[in-house]
């Protein structure tokens, strides 16, 4: 039997690279597309294409003779990035998931797996850090944090027509900040869980244990290994769900609780020091009644092993980027 062709887009940066190589495990003939090759590692994909999906003839490349699409491709970061380029961000993400729907309508693709965000939910809803989680059907009446989820919302509604007007099956999942090894750790477009991992390694490495943290750290959030996001993400691709779902993790913690955590992790004590910074929401969780109800199943890996795998990956790269004389 010949094996199914798939194409990855995004498939340089995190999420993309991760899954490429899950999707390669399963049996898959990936090609992968982005504007950049994975960072650190070897790409998985049979096929690596470096095309800009902001351009419509790139779209029509990435898609041809694919059966399906996993559109991951996205101008993204942490909240720092986020919260300071709206107009970026929905410029270059409207381009690259219009262009990438059409082509992938155009070129006869039958699934298109679509990427949406927990930041499509409205800020209404959000405003505690003891919040109630977030059912699918809370994203309306729409009122998103920023540009990056008023895009993520209207790419969902382009999905749901698509499939109604032309038949194009897709797919939509709602992330709960995905972490893991090998994702962005500095320079930033890190997000919170690596950008902690990076502060505490230099803390431990320099001697000097104290860290600076946006805002007073009582934030909630969930967050989901990456591990477990692959395996949820083929799930929902194969499921007949056609409405957006969740996949995050449901166990809501604080940043001061995750500092504790990947301390724990380094095995040093740290100092917080509260700073003025980009925080996002006041609190977000995911309800993930929906997830067990219709793929029979939920994220495995605890908050503590994702984050000790993730801790021990960043220490390394802190390790081999301080000089051996400054190291405490
Ligand atoms: P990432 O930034 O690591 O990966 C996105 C990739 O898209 C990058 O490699 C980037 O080079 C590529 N890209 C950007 N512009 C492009 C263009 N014009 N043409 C081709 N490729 C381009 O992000 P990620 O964390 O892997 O996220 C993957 C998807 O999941 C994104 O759509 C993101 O919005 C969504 N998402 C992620 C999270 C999370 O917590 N990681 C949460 C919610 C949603």
């Amino acid at each position: 039997m010949s094996k199914k062709r798939i194409v990855v887009t995004g498939a340089g940066g995190f999420v993309g690279h991760h899954l490429s190589k899950y999707l390669v495990s399963q049996g898959y003939w990936v090609r992968g597309v982005d504007l950049k090759r994975p960072q650190f590692s070897k790409t998985a994909c049979h096929e690596f294409k470096i095309l800009d999906l902001r351009e419509k003839k790139n779209c029509l490349k990435a898609t041809k003779d694919m059966e399906e699409v996993y559109a991951l491709a996205a101008d993204m970061g942490g909240m720092g990035f986020i919260d300071s380029n709206h107009a970026t961000i929905l410029y270059n993400n409207s381009l690259i998931n219009l262009f990438t729907i059409e082509a992938a309508r155009l070129n006869h693709c039958r699934r298109l797996f679509y990427t949406s965000s927990a930041c499509i939910y409205p800020k209404y809803k959000q405003t505690s850090t003891q919040v109630t989680p977030l059912k699918e059907e809370d994203a309306y009446p729409a009122d998103p944090q920023g540009a990056y989820g008023w895009e993520k919302l209207i790419t969902e509604r382009m999905c749901l027509h698509y499939r109604e007007e032309y038949g194009l099956e897709t797919r939509i999942v709602r992330f709960h900040n995905i972490y893991g090894p090998e994702g962005a750790w500095k320079g930033g477009r890190e997000k919170a869980p690596a950008a902690l991992c990076r502060k505490i390694a230099l803390a431990k490495f320099s001697g000097k244990p104290e860290i600076e943290i946006w805002g007073d750290g009582e934030q909630t959030r969930s967050f989901c290994f990456i591990d477990d996001c692959v395996v949820g993400i083929h799930k929902l691709m194969r499921s007949e769900h056609r409405d957006p779902l969740n996949l995050g993790h449901d166990q809501l913690v604080s940043i001061n609780q995750i500092v504790d955590i990947i301390a724990s992790a380094a095995g040093i004590a740290v100092k917080k020091k509260y700073i003025e910074g980009p925080q996002g929401v006041r609190g977000r969780n995911s309800d993930n009644t929906r997830l067990r109800e219709v793929l029979g199943w939920a994220p495995q890996i605890s908050l503590e092993e994702g984050l000790r795998r993730t801790y021990h990956w960043v220490e390394e790269r802190v390790r081999q980027e301080i000089p051996r004389d400054r190291r405490g």
